[in-house]
């Protein structure tokens, strides 16, 4: 805890002074330019990731970076999707998984979360992606299989997001982007799915999207019922 004290102390002395102007800014309202959702992992700093200021990003993080489907029960996720896209207009969302990740281990190895009854509930959330992963990819060996595992999370996550009422009207509408990234742990590299190509690329190669065609116009007439 020593290291956290010392840190916030260095923060108020030295990092805050420099940001003054931009905390001012942001005292009373924030304009994030993507919701970015991933795993509870120590190890992956989405701020540090992307190179984003206060106010960029609106994070929410869980193990496995899960995008429990919408259902009428009230959970932390849905409420941060809801606000996020509904409220703060977000125009984008990125669905960040990662290498080593814990989380896919334990959907991998059920026997291991045996003994954790919430965690391995919330892994049913994957299961989706275990199934594709076994019935559908040859893997020579568990790390192949474990990244082939955390790639095909993030697309079941990004279809679990898309159940989402606030986010599939946004889409609709085309006002909302959607990316599903993998982070490589230890080399930095970071792909992006690309939706038409059915496979993650390295960011940098093009513009890439995990975004359906939106259906509606902005100039599309209402019709009343
Ligand atoms: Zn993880």
């Amino acid at each position: 805890m020593h290291k956290l004290l010392e840190g916030v102390q260095q923060f108020q002395r030295r990092v805050y002074p420099r940001y003054k102007g931009l905390f001012r800014e942001l005292a009373s309202v924030q304009n994030p330019q993507a919701l970015f959702i991933t795993c509870a992992d120590s190890r992956l700093m989405p701020e540090m990731l992307t190179q984003c200021n206060p106010g960029d990003l609106f994070i929410c993080r869980n193990a496995g970076n899960i995008v429990p489907p919408y259902d009428d029960r009230a959970g932390g996720v849905t409420a941060t999707i809801e606000y996020a896209v509904s409220v703060l207009k977000v125009p984008n969302i990125i669905i960040c998984g990662h290498s080593d990740c814990g989380a896919m281990k334990g959907v991998l190895h059920r026997e291991s979360v045996q003994g954790l009854p919430a965690v391995s509930r919330w892994l049913h959330h994957a299961e989706g992606a275990r199934l594709m992963v076994m019935e559908n990819h040859c893997c020579p060996d568990e790390k192949t299989v474990l990244q082939r595992l955390t790639e095909e999370n993030v697309i079941t996550q990004l279809e679990h997001l898309k159940t989402h009422p606030p986010v599939s009207v946004a889409l609709a509408r085309g006002d909302i982007q959607l990316y599903g990234w993998t982070y490589q742990i230890s080399t930095g590299e970071i792909s992006s799915y690309d939706a038409r190509l059915g496979r993650f690329v390295p960011i940098g190669s093009g513009h890439v999207s995990a975004t359906p065609e939106p259906r509606f116009r902005r100039s599309d007439p209402v019709v009343a019922a």
